[in-house]
Formats: C-alpha cells, structure tokens, sequence
C-alpha cells in the first residue's frame, strides 16, 4: 500500500489523499477536492485512479467529485446513508465492508457517526494499520458536531471504535489542525509536556510535510482520549463547577466537546 498525502492549502486546510497498489498502479482517492492536486500526484506517479471515497458528504470534502469522475471514470464510494446527500455514489458502504484498490491493498470500513450521521473511516489492512479518518479524529482534537451531527455518537465512536485500535495505527486526518488543537490541549491541561514538546517540533511545519502521528501519540496529546487525566477533570471542574467527584468519561467527553466550540 502506498499513501500519498496531498495537502490543498486551501482555506479550510483539507488534506486529501491517494491510495495505491505497488503492483497494479490503480489508486483510491480520498475526499479528492482539490481534484487538480490528486490527478496531477496520479499522473506523476503513473497512478490510475478507479475509486473515490467520501468520508462524509460534506461540500469541502465531496465538491471535486464531479471533475474527478469526468477525468477518470472512477467510482463513487461513501456511507450507505450518504446517498441521498452525494450525487452519483455507486457503492453504499456499510461497517465491515471491504474495499480493494488493485491487487495488495485492502482497507476496512468503519461506521463512524459523530461528526455527521454519515461518516466512515477506513483502517487499512497492513502490518502497521492506517486509519484514514476524515473529520472524525484529527491529530490532538475530535470533529465538530455542527452540521448534521451528534456529540454522543461522537464519543461512542471514539470510545466504542477508535480507542480499541493498536497503538501504532497510523493517522491520517482529513484537515491539517494540529497546531490550533494542541494549543487547545495545553489550555486544558497545561502539564502536558508531550503536546508542548509537539507543538515546538510541528508549530511552523510545512503541512505539504506533514507530521504523522500515532493512535499511541493521540492517547499522549489529545483532549478527547485524555478523559482520566487529573489535571483534565480539575481544569473542567473550573468552567463546570457542578462536575461531579469522579465524572465519568463521556460527561467529560461532552464538556470537553462543549468548550472547544466555545474557544
Ligand atoms: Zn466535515
């Protein structure tokens, strides 16, 4: 499997993506908004690409498919509720779906509501797995909640489904927000030395380069796993002076989701 990562530097900061089989040359396209950027990388590689998939059926994430589909024919996958939401989707993806890209890549969908209602990510099936998580997870914070989705779905996902992935999973999110999440890290719990020690090493870098992280590293740098950590609960406590003793993790998941929107 062969991941290219192309980085938009439009306004939202989208990160699009190329899968590739090494033998066969077909390639999967992720989110490809910038379809221009993503058929150039193809045509440099010698990259044929058959597929497209949406993580979600937001514009910023679905708005090159047309142009994409004129150029190369490919197949639109998404999010077997997404039809009614994005033109001309030929195959309706359900959790535990397979999808293949040539020969030797095979990636699995993961049914992952939260963000939208009708989101998926796909966790490839390689030694060392790769997630590609659209605006579900991104490196040192969570997806919103403001256009079609849930905040409780949203922790179930990550605690019912991200959380339980191996901790060498590759991370590959659908926006560049690292900076900006690991400041919010850091207002939430100041003793992080792991997010302050990443954000000195990625907080001026080049997003065409982007950092990779680690589902080891999230657990270490983002808010949204860090729902035990002492320093978390107390500087909760501040804002939320009714949180209980000991909340439990999804009311700090939720607190947590609520103050992000807030800052
Ligand atoms: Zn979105």
């Amino acid at each position: 499997m062969i991941v290219k990562q192309i980085w938009t530097a439009n306004a939202y900061r989208n990160f699009n993506y190329l899968i590739a089989c090494g033998e066969t040359g077909e390639a999967l396209a992720i989110d490809p908004l910038d379809h221009e950027k993503c058929l150039k990388a193809a045509r440099d590689e010698g990259w044929n690409i058959t597929q497209i998939l949406n993580t979600h059926e937001h514009r910023d994430h679905t708005g090159g498919n047309e142009a994409m589909v004129k150029k190369t024919g490919a197949k639109i996958l998404a999010h077997k509720n997404a039809r009614d939401k994005i033109a001309g989707m030929d195959r309706a993806l359900s959790a535990g779906d397979v999808v293949k890209v040539g020969k030797t890549v095979e990636l699995e969908v993961l049914d992952t509501p939260g963000h939208t209602m009708s989101h998926v990510c796909l966790l490839s099936h390689t030694d060392q797995r790769a997630l590609f998580c659209g605006d579900t997870l991104f490196n040192a914070g969570a997806g919103n909640c403001h256009n079609g989705g849930h905040p409780e779905e949203l922790y179930k996902t990550f605690s019912g489904q991200l959380a339980k992935l191996p901790s060498s999973t590759l991370i590959y999110p659908g926006h560049d927000y690292i900076e900006n999440n690991l400041r919010f890290t850091l207002s939430r719990e100041p003793d992080n030395d792991d997010a302050r020690k990443l954000l000195d090493k990625v907080g001026d870098q080049d997003p065409a380069k982007a950092f990779v992280s680690t589902l080891d590293m999230e657990r270490q740098i983002n808010t949204f796993f860090r729902l035990t950590s002492p320093t978390v609960i107390a500087k909760l406590r501040e804002a939320f002076p009714d949180l209980p003793e000991k909340p439990d993790q999804r009311t700090v998941f939720l607190k947590l989701r609520e103050l992000r929107n807030a800052w």
